[in-house]
């Protein structure tokens, strides 16, 4: 039954960008400061109050269209979104409407639909009876306007998306091409990265689009993997009973896996957009485009290509270097600091050096000695241990641990000759072609040599010993 559904999901995201000041008035933004202290008339909605855009916005957010791969509107319009709830003390939200900042873009398999700009609302504090403060029920509510008119870009892209870890691993890229740009901090957890889901299904084969449910707020990439799959299950149950799935938002609760009705249909909002008066239309010129495009960096797309034509690295690690910002930085550190391949800084960035906080230029000149047959990969590891916990030079450390790989032949033959004697049915074993009972031997040397021993030469002495 499910086999011949597809789920078809489309994302919309809301990035809190980061600028000095908010999106309309000169408060500065912040996170974390006492509520209620970054607000002025603008922002409060005081009468006779009147905005003026903030111009790092538009460049990021021209930006961040760019990126995407979006035509920018030659000129787009702000429109007031008119709702009444007490997050908002104008009663509207300045946002954008009919003609975006941006369209019709792509990053990776998936189309984006639209980017535009627009002001981020008021945080509601919920407040018990008891007084304890959390994030819903009864008692009262306290309204902390210091985020209120926050910059916001929101990215809604096309319903390209087929599964919760297709959305998970493509919010990681847009995550990682929004950060590499500067215009956010991207932080789930914080909100400056919001995502919402609009999930359906239809049968395989079908161009129609099934009647969608949104997901909304979900604050995790793996909850939103959880969400879209726990919301697929629930509309292919619906369809599979003989019921039709029925519009609404919905709510993922990632601690019970479970989804629950936060309105219907009915219910939803009309919001009577209509133009802003008191803004004039945004008309980017040609400079400001040129300027925004200049300074874009090099972005995580064009980054994986690098490693995979220039670099050659395996697709696995052009993919998460060019994407986790952090390891990309260590991987191009090192690779400035010494003269290791790529291929095996690659390695050792992505593996063994992962989660070590060590020293580019000591991790080159590591890697360098392992490529060079100087240490050993097992005894590097131990290095790199060391390197982790108390800094310094992996050659010092190499030297004064006496880690360095045994280059002196005569000495490694003798004690093959001695793991040849303190083994002498594998040998025979050995010799008779079962090479796998090598095992105890090359341990024996490897015991002996404290390491430092080269796996392969080992077994090359081995064998030439035995006559093989
Ligand atoms: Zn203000």
């Amino acid at each position: 039954m499910s086999d011949a559904y597809e789920a078809v999901i489309g994302l919309e995201i809301h990035v809190q960008l980061r600028t000095k000041t908010k999106m309309f008035c000169g408060c500065e933004l912040s996170f974390g400061d006492d509520p209620n202290v970054h607000t002025c008339p603008v922002c409060l909605a005081h009468p006779g109050s009147l905005p003026v855009v903030n111009e790092q916005a538009i460049q990021y957010g021209i930006q961040i269209g760019l990126a995407l791969g979006c035509e920018i509107a030659p000129r787009s319009i702000f429109h007031r979104k008119n709702y009444f709830y007490p997050d908002n003390p104008k009663a509207y939200q300045i946002s954008q409407y009919d003609i975006p900042l941006a369209t019709n873009g792509r990053l990776g398999d998936i189309r984006i639909h639209r980017v535009h700009l627009e002001e981020d609302a008021a945080k509601l504090v919920h407040v018990s009876e008891s007084g304890r403060i959390h994030g819903s029920g009864s008692g009262a509510s306290l309204v902390d306007f210091n985020r209120g008119g926050t910059p916001l870009v929101e990215i809604v892209t096309e319903p390209d998306v087929r599964s919760g870890a297709e959305a998970r691993e493509w919010l990681q890229l847009l995550r990682s091409t929004i950060k590499a740009i500067g215009a956010s901090d991207v932080n789930m957890e914080e909100g400056s990265l919001r995502c919402d889901a609009n999930v359906s299904i239809r049968p395989v084969g079908s161009d129609e689009l099934g009647t969608k449910a949104e997901l909304k707020n979900m604050n995790s990439f793996r909850f939103i993997e959880r969400g879209i799959d726990a919301e697929l299950e629930r509309q292919r149950a619906i369809v599979a009973a003989g019921d039709k799935v029925t519009q609404e938002t919905l709510h993922f609760d990632p601690r019970s896996g479970s989804i629950t009705s936060l309105r219907s249909k009915e219910e939803a909002h009309d919001y009577r957009y209509f133009p802003e008066p008191d803004l004039v239309p945004l008309a980017p010129t040609d400079e400001m485009l040129a300027d925004a495009r200049s300074a874009l960096p090099e972005l995580p797309g064009e980054r994986e290509a690098r490693y995979l034509t220039e670099l050659s690295l395996p697709d696995a690690h052009a993919r998460q270097l060019a994407r986790d910002s952090e390891l990309g930085e260590l991987f191009e550190a090192v690779l400035d600091a010494g003269s290791a391949s790529p291929v095996a800084v690659a390695n050792w960035v992505t593996g063994e050096a992962q989660a070590r906080e060590v020293e580019p230029a000591a991790l080159a000149s590591l890697v360098g000695m392992v490529e060079d047959g100087k240490v050993t990969t097992q005894a590097a590891k131990q290095v790199l241990v060391t390197l982790a916990a108390d800094g310094g030079d992996a050659a010092e450390i190499v030297e004064r641990e006496g880690l360095g790989a045994m280059a002196d032949t005569g000495e490694l033959e003798a004690i093959v000759d001695r793991a040849l004697e303190a083994h002498p049915d594998e040998a025979a074993k050995v010799k008779d072609g079962a090479m796998q009972a090598i095992g105890p031997i090359i341990g024996f040397v490897m015991r002996e040599t404290k390491g430092a021993a080269d796996g392969k030469e080992v077994t090359r002495i081995v064998r030439e010993k035995l006559g093989l």
